[in-house]
């Protein structure tokens, strides 16, 4: 399967993160990948939404990328580095899918279907119905040993929540977390909840590995104007959610399905 070729010939993972984006993970949970790399453990980050455009780009699309600094340029190939990079000094392994962050995606007839901000947060679009199934069906081709830990859908990324869907469309027991920075809004993750009943469970990091989830964070050079004034205060906000997540004490936060 294309998702993983590239991770064929590496390690079985012992956990798999499933990330949207390329950001997504390591934003969320790179203090718990820290932790497990230096215990041991076999560490997959498997980006979904991480295939280069194969046609032209919206100017919302053009728009995007020019923030990003990457105008005119394969904006994937640049993140997929970028994400390379962060996964190298937290120890685990990348896995790039080649679906297309939405705003690249067209419908059949050409248009986009996520041609302005609030689209992003809006409906998906009908003419995605069966992006959910054929995403499901290349998770079904993931190593089925592992621990799945898959993104909450906090803050609503219509990418959020095709990936949270079709992680559920397969039936696997999946622990959640809580998507980073939009997980800042209190108020996003207990919607991204809903109505059903969860455990929490609270990581809690040490300052070693939080600096190494911050370290890893600041390799992603493109994303960081999209959330942040500069880099001291990526630092600044990732301590302070840390901090408020476990009380005083730097943690990260995952959800279960219980009942
Ligand atoms: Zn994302």
């Amino acid at each position: 399967m294309q998702l993983y070729a590239n991770a064929r010939n590496c390690q079985t993972p012992d956990w798999i993160y499933l990330s949207p984006h390329l950001d997504d993970a390591v934003f969320s949970c790179g203090g718990r990948i820290a932790l497990q790399a230096r215990m041991g453990v076999s560490v997959w980050v498997v980006t979904v939404f991480a295939g280069s455009p194969d046609g032209p780009l919206s100017d919302f699309a053009l728009l995007l990328q020019t923030g990003w600094g990457l105008a005119e340029r394969d904006a994937p190939a640049a993140r997929r580095e970028e994400d390379r990079e962060a996964l190298a000094l937290l120890g685990a392994t990348p896995v790039h899918g080649d679906f297309h962050d939405c705003i690249y995606r067209r419908s059949p007839d050409g248009h986009f279907l996520y041609p302005d901000w609030a689209s992003l947060w809006g409906p998906i679009a009908p003419e995605e119905a069966a992006l959910t199934e054929a995403l499901a069906q290349r998770l079904g081709a993931l190593p089925s040993s592992a621990v799945w830990v898959v993104p909450l859908g906090a803050g609503r990324h219509v990418d959020h929540r095709h990936l949270r869907q079709a992680a559920e469309m397969t039936g696997r027991a999946c622990l959640y977390y809580e998507d980073y920075p939009y997980a800042d809004d209190e108020e996003a993750v207990r919607s991204a909840l809903g109505e059903g009943k969860w455990d929490a469970e609270v990581i809690f990091l040490d300052e070693a590995v939080l600096e190494a989830k911050t370290a890893a964070a600041l390799c992603y050079r493109s994303q960081i104007s999209s959330f942040w004034a500069d880099e001291a205060d990526l630092v600044d906000r990732f301590r302070a959610y840390a901090q408020r997540i476990g009380g005083g004490r730097p943690a990260e936060r995952y959800w279960r399905r219980c009942g």
